[in-house]
């Protein structure tokens, strides 16, 4: 159950307290408080966990600073979408708006391999006014003795760069809790040029450790990449994991699941289910082209594979695309094979362009025959 305070409640009068003594005295009942920056103001949401079923949503009303009261299913609890539950989704982050309705694209660097590159990558997605990419600065390997990434090394030029380009946020994949006090210290000795969110990869989708370090800190949000061998039920666990200890700024990634059955493809890509994790829950939904198809491969109408399945990921309504790009794929140093290439921005551009127009004719399609 959550309970969704007044916003005027004052967090030191006598009616909170009555709130807090009332709810720690409930039998069987845990309470956890929620701060949720909300475009103009900050909405506080009491989390009640146990045995909620005893309680009457009418009784709950009439407590002191309460406004609504929303009674969750058992699943996802804080990210699902719940009846009668209202609460806004997504959130801005360095001044980027991150929501179930609109788009954010993320082209970039699968990883950062020198300067030189990060600096072309940057400059062509300033002359297209794109404020978002990827860098991958810790790569998780198959191979102990891949290319694993140039890991902190690489951060402040990275930083730098990025701020020079105008690029408000970056998604950087990390795979230990050390790599966020390295962002943290890079973000520190940069001026805080630019903005993280933090990228739980595929790999790690049910590392439960990393997911509650990563949950505790509110500072960077986090995009949370489907495991590619589980079932959807157990990712959405796993991207609750991170709201569960406070951070609910979680944006959820489609990336194909590993099974031959996609084969050529590196892996089958799954993006139908854009709007079924939309109707679960209330994150913004990522695709992942690049790591779904693999391949730079085209069809003979000369459409690109990558660009097929973004526009699908597009048109079912996606919120970000998460895409690898490089100036020259075949020096790249992880996933080269997959990358498009500077000069297919535009076209990249073009195609998401009409793809999303699609989508939102489709959705006057949907209004016109429920109205
Ligand atoms: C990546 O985005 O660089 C990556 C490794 O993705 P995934 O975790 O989906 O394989
Ligand atoms: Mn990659």
């Amino acid at each position: 159950m959550i309970l969704i305070l007044d916003a005027k409640t004052d967090k030191q009068g006598a009616d909170y307290r009555r709130l807090l003594d009332y709810l720690a005295n409930l039998p069987g009942i845990r309470y956890r408080i929620h701060q949720e920056q909300g475009a103009l103001q900050v909405l506080t949401e009491v989390y009640l966990v146990g045995d909620t079923a005893s309680l009457s949503l009418e009784n709950m009303r009439e407590l002191p600073c309460v406004e609504r009261v929303v009674r969750v299913s058992e699943e996802y609890r804080i990210l699902g979408r719940h009846r009668d539950d209202t609460r806004p989704n997504g959130f801005v982050y360095n001044g980027i708006q991150f929501d179930q309705d609109n788009l954010n694209l993320f082209p970039g660097l699968c990883a950062v391999d020198n300067p030189s590159h990060v600096e072309s990558m940057l400059r062509a997605l300033h002359k297209h006014r794109i404020s978002c990419t990827r860098m991958g600065a810790y790569k998780p390997r198959t191979s102990p003795y891949a290319f694993q990434g140039h890991g902190r090394a690489c951060l402040n030029y990275v930083f730098e760069l990025s701020g020079k380009y105008g690029i408000k946020v970056i998604a950087m994949e990390i795979t230990h809790d050390k790599h966020l006090d390295e962002i943290r210290e890079a973000l520190l000795e940069t001026g805080s040029p630019t903005g993280v969110m933090l990228q739980i990869g595929t790999r790690n989708t049910q590392n439960f450790e990393l997911l509650k370090i990563v949950g505790r800190q509110t500072d960077f949000p986090v995009l949370i990449k489907r495991g590619f061998g589980i079932t959807l039920d157990e990712s959405l666990n796993a991207a609750e994991y991170l709201a569960s200890e406070g951070n609910s700024h979680v944006i959820f990634g489609l990336r194909g699941m590993k099974s031959n059955s996609g084969d050529p493809h590196r892996n089958m890509v799954d993006f139908a289910h854009v709007p079924v994790v939309k109707r679960l829950t209330r994150m913004p939904v990522c695709i992942d082209p690049s790591h779904s198809v693999g391949t730079r491969a085209a069809s003979p109408d000369g459409l690109l594979d990558i660009l097929h399945a973004t526009c699908q990921g597009v048109i079912a309504g996606a919120n970000m695309v998460l895409v690898d790009f490089h100036p020259d794929p075949a020096k790249a140093l992880v996933d080269g094979p997959q990358a498009l290439l500077l000069e297919e921005l535009p076209r990249f551009l073009e195609e998401v362009a009409i793809a999303r127009q699609a989508y939102q004719q489709r959705l006057e399609i949907a209004r016109r025959y429920t109205s």
